[in-house]
């Protein structure tokens, strides 16, 4: 069994029951499901299908809504050409009128020439008002660049740098302006409502810039929920500058991370990507807190059925840097080969974490030096000199599971919750295998099935022996029993 878990996008090639049951068999452990996309009605049957599969199957799959959050998008009638050199106007849609008035007082270059130039709305209102001269706008992934020459009005002059054919709705980056747009958009909160009625396990926030932004989509769960407690776990998307710089104070208030290389290699020097995807998953563990690595790691499977030599060794990379887990974007949500780019990232995390590299390199650094870390590093111990098959614990809000995640021990770490909520949850986390116990019982009856339960799978055998431990005394004290049990 793999330990590094998948997370796989959804869309049209991926949406039947059919499809996604050979997702979740080759290996899926968490759906996305991309809010930039599809109507509320498409989203509520796949997490319908999901929820089915799941019961079925016997294995927990987590749901992810990833919010679209404050993305600029181009808005043109029809598709224009740039060329190196040109300049051309770019407005917002606020702004829009000024096209014909306010740019007549720009001054290096003539009336005529403007009136004539090219133009190119941004589909943001006022979003001018926050870019300067100097700034450099990006359009669709950073395949074009223009640079901001004049500032007039509700009017950008740019000159392009690097030219191409702008397209309707196209992602468009301004990263070194302080633009002044809410993380959470109307639409955002629309999606939110949506999907907490659908009662999804992780909801991603893009575009996060700091912990006040984190602890504002929280206020909203909780308030659309009236409830405090079991909310869906937040997941910041690191994509921009601002997030890098303020990456110490967006890990104390999320719950979970992504490294979401797109937009963070538009908003960063490209070439950085791999050293910053480093960075954020060493202080993402040191955290505790889980870390997903994401966008193109198979990206030509898109077309072709198997990956590059690259994207292999970019997979290998991510496991090796002992992120939590990898992820699928348009190979699995729209794509030629969904189930075959599943099922390639579940061989890359086999063949590498079977090898001796997976094991080099890897720090048990944790910003938390308590009791309970204490013990339970104890039993990681345990569990490293014996030869123990497994480690089995119980855990209810699924701290402990994390916890001892974290020293990413050789066995597998079998988890037996009462929680449906962290039972989906589990499905996140680098190494845990986690089962429902919904029998209501007493004190190690969850734990005594779990174990049944992984003997009639296969997972361990009689006389096998495992780490046990056991989290609440029989007369309810907090206290952690460690111990070796043949079984
Ligand atoms: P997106 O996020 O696909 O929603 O843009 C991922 C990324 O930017 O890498
Ligand atoms: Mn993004």
């Amino acid at each position: 069994m793999k330990k590094t878990k998948i997370v796989a996008t959804l869309g049209l090639v991926s949406d039947s029951k059919e499809v996604l049951k050979a997702l979740i068999e080759n290996g899926m452990n968490v759906a996305r499901l991309n809010f930039s996309h599809g109507s509320h009605e498409w989203h509520g049957n796949v997490i319908k299908i999901i929820r089915e599969l799941s019961a079925e199957m016997n294995v927990s799959v987590g749901i992810l809504a990833d919010l679209q959050g404050p993305r600029i998008r181009t808005v043109v009638v029809e598709p224009v050409e740039i060329s190196k050199g040109e300049v051309i106007t770019i407005s917002d849609v606020a702004k829009a009128p000024n096209f014909k008035f306010e740019i007549l007082n720009l001054k290096s270059i003539s009336n005529d020439e403007i009136l004539n130039a090219k133009k190119i709305l941004l589909d943001v209102s006022n979003i001018v008002d926050d870019v300067e001269v100097g700034n450099e706008i990006l359009i669709e992934d950073g395949l074009m660049k223009v640079v901001v020459k004049e500032k007039n009005g509700g009017v950008l002059l740019c000159e392009v740098v690097d030219g191409g054919t702008v397209k309707n709705h196209k992602g468009v980056n301004i990263p070194d302006a302080d633009l002044h747009i809410d993380p959470i958009t109307e639409k955002d909160q629309q999606d939110l409502e949506f999907v907490l009625g659908q009662n999804v396990d992780f909801v991603a926030m893009s575009f996060v810039g700091s912990g006040a932004n984190i602890e504002d989509l929280r206020g909203r769960m909780k308030k659309i929920l009236g409830r405090e407690d079991n909310l869906p776990q937040i997941i910041a998307k690191i994509e921009r500058k601002e997030a890098i710089k303020n990456l110490d104070d967006i890990l104390q208030h999320t719950d979970a991370v992504m490294v979401a290389r797109g937009d963070l290699g538009i908003e960063i020097e490209g070439t950085m990507v791999a050293i910053l995807q480093k960075e954020i998953v060493k202080k993402s563990l040191s955290a505790m807190k889980p870390v997903i690595v994401a966008t193109q790691m198979l990206d030509s499977m898109i077309v072709n059925p198997r990956p590059t030599r690259a994207e292999v060794s970019d997979v290998t990379n991510a496991v090796v840097d002992h992120a939590d887990a990898v992820m699928l974007s348009g190979e699995s949500a729209s794509g030629k080969y969904p189930i075959e780019s599943v099922r390639a990232m579940k061989d890359i995390i086999e063949n590498t974490e079977a090898s001796p590299f997976d094991d080099v390199n890897y720090l048990l650094a944790l910003n938390d030096s308590g009791d309970f870390k204490r013990v339970i590093g104890s039993a990681y111990e345990l569990a490293k000199g014996s030869n123990a098959k497994a480690i089995v614990l119980g855990s209810a809000s699924g701290f402990t599971a994390r916890l001892f995640s974290h020293f990413r021990p050789d066995q597998p770490i079998l988890v037996v919750t009462h929680n449906e909520k962290t039972y989906n949850q589990l499905s996140l986390v680098w190494g845990i295998q986690a089962k429902l116990y919904d029998k209501g019982g007493v004190f190690r009856e969850d734990v005594d099935w779990l174990i049944e339960e992984a003997k009639k799978n296969g997972t361990l055998l009689s006389g096998d022996k495992i780490v046990l431990i056991l989290g609440r005394t029989p007369d309810g004290e907090q206290m952690q029993l460690i111990g070796i049990k043949e079984i």
